[in-house]
Formats: C-alpha cells, sequence, structure tokens
C-alpha cells in the first residue's frame, strides 16, 4: 500500500518562558507533523508581546523539524465577530484583535488562520453572513498574504456556519475569495447535523459541489460528546464520543483528505494532553477493522 502523507498534530499552548520554542517542541513531543496556537488568550482582547516571539529560533525549529508552514495555523480569539454590526464598540473591538493577531502572523510568516464565523445573536442570520463578508473583506484587503479559513460551527446558539451553505454566502459574496477558506470540525459538523459515521462521502460530495474541495484546507479532528445533530459543542477524546474511532480514522486516511491539515482540539485527560497518544491511535491502521 502507498503511503500517504498525513499531516496530524494538535493545538498545543504559546506559553512562558518557551513561546514559539515551545510551541513547536510541544508538537514534537506528540509526534505531530502540525500544530495550531492562540497569539493571546482565546477569550482576551490582547494578544501577545512581539518581543516574547523569538522569530529566529520559531524559524530554525521549524526547519530542524521539517514543518513546513501551510501546516501551521493560527486560531483566531473566540471573542471575534464581525456579524455584530449594530453594537459599534464590539465591532471596532472585533476587528482590532483581528488585524493584531493578522500583524502577529504576517510577522511570523504564517499564512492561514482559522476564525469562528460570528454569532447572529437576535439579528436576521442572512445579513449577518453578508456582514461577515463585509468586514472581512476590509481586513483582507489590509493582510493580502493571509488566508482566512471559516470553521464549521455546531450550530449552538446563534452560531453562525452550522452548515455549508453559510459558508458559502460568506465566500461567493467576498471581493478576495482566494483569501477565504475553510476548516472542518468533526465534533461540530456531526453535532450540526452531518453524519460522518453513515455519510461522509456524500459530505465531501456537497462540500465539494457547494464550496469546493480545494477550499478545504484543514480539519480539527474531535470526537463529540453529544449526540449527532445535537447542536453543542463539547468535544470528546478519540474513541471515546459518539463518533467513534473508525469513522475519524476513515476520514483521516481518506485519499481525498490528503495534504490537508488535521488538529487535534481534544479534551486534557487528568491535566495532561492526550495527543501523543491520540497521534499514535489514528495513525495506527491495524487499529482498523
Ligand atoms: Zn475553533
Amino acid at each position: 500500500m502507498k503511503k500517504k502523507k498525513i499531516y496530524l498534530g494538535s493545538f498545543v499552548r504559546l506559553k512562558q518562558p518557551s513561546y514559539l520554542r515551545g510551541v513547536v517542541e510541544e508538537t514534537i513531543s506528540y509526534n505531530g507533523n502540525s500544530f495550531m496556537f492562540f497569539l493571546g488568550s482565546p477569550q482576551r482582547f490582547q494578544v501577545v508581546d512581539k518581543n516574547k516571539l523569538d522569530i529566529k529560533i520559531f524559524e530554525t525549529l521549524l526547519k530542524k523539524y521539517q514543518i513546513n508552514r501551510n501546516n501551521v495555523f493560527v486560531h483566531l480569539p473566540y471573542l471575534i465577530n464581525l456579524a455584530n454590526y449594530n453594537n459599534p464598540r464590539v465591532l471596532h473591538n472585533s476587528k482590532q484583535l483581528m488585524k493584531a493577531n493578522l500583524k502577529l502572523c504576517e510577522y511570523l510568516q504564517i499564512k492561514r488562520v482559522i476564525l469562528h464565523p460570528g454569532c447572529a445573536l437576535k439579528n436576521n442570520r442572512r445579513f449577518c453572513l453578508q456582514k461577515i463578508t463585509e468586514h472581512l473583506d476590509e481586513i483582507l484587503e489590509e493582510f493580502p498574504s493571509i488566508i482566512v479559513c471559516l470553521e464549521t460551527m455546531s450550530g449552538k446558539g446563534s452560531e453562525l456556519g452550522r452548515n455549508f451553505d453559510e459558508l458559502k454566502i460568506i465566500i461567493e459574496k467576498s471581493k478576495h475569495p482566494k483569501q477565504i477558506a475553510v476548516c472542518f470540525d468533526l465534533c461540530h459538523l456531526y453535532s450540526a447535523g452531518y453524519d460522518l459515521i453513515k455519510n461522509w462521502e456524500g459530505i465531501l460530495k456537497e462540500f465539494d459541489e457547494k464550496i469546493g474541495l480545494d477550499k478545504l484546507l484543514v480539519c480539527h479532528i474531535n470526537d463529540s460528546k453529544t449526540p449527532f445533530y445535537s447542536q453543542k459543542d463539547r468535544h470528546a477524546n478519540i474513541g471515546k464520543g459518539q463518533i467513534g474511532l473508525q469513522p475519524i480514522q476513515k476520514i483521516i486516511h481518506d485519499s481525498k483528505m490528503e495534504g490537508k491539515t488535521m488538529i487535534l482540539e481534544t479534551p486534557y485527560i487528568d491535566e495532561q494532553p492526550p495527543y501523543k497518544e491520540e497521534i499514535s491511535l489514528l495513525l495506527n491502521l491495524d487499529n482498523e477493522k
């Protein structure tokens, strides 16, 4: 059997004192070859101090471990809501926070970022999606090297991006569609009503028809604690949720997913990251029965 190149890694923490050295070394300690991190607390309107980011060390380590920057993703903060058009303060802060993140990405030469599309709150969903496009375009214009991957959401509360049609609305109206791509999240997809167990092929086909498979750059690999179409967002460890190990393994090894980055975002177990074990479990086809 021809060995496929699989880019599998995890969420890692940018933290003192090691910062960028830390995120690469943490990845290597899990035997990962891709990773994703936040450039600050996901819940605060702040980014890490640029002086803490040693780009030379980052460069050296990425080279040493042969990690391509295409497999390095920054997750933008959860607080950003470009759909909140009727709250000028939140909208302004969202844009500022996004720009501050993208400036650091430019500095680090990281091109690919992940964004939760936003929340409609009590507003009309379609109108909100149009507002996201408008505000996203304004930001993308300033950052021509950046590609924003919109994440598929579970649809909890008023979350936007709960299906491919909503993501399509954001992308197709954009003046910079080449700078917008998509991030799958297996937990969110399953929870939003995409049956990964019975209909993975159909899901990919639908995505390809509506948005285009080449737009799918990255996939968050999570099981789901809550059942199919529960519209909740509770990540479970691999093989310990409602999706199960085999469907997730099948997705990772699917030839249509070749070249796409896979990132584990599963919960810590007894305060310990489960990523080394989960990477090994997912890559080991002997588990496939
Ligand atoms: Zn996310």
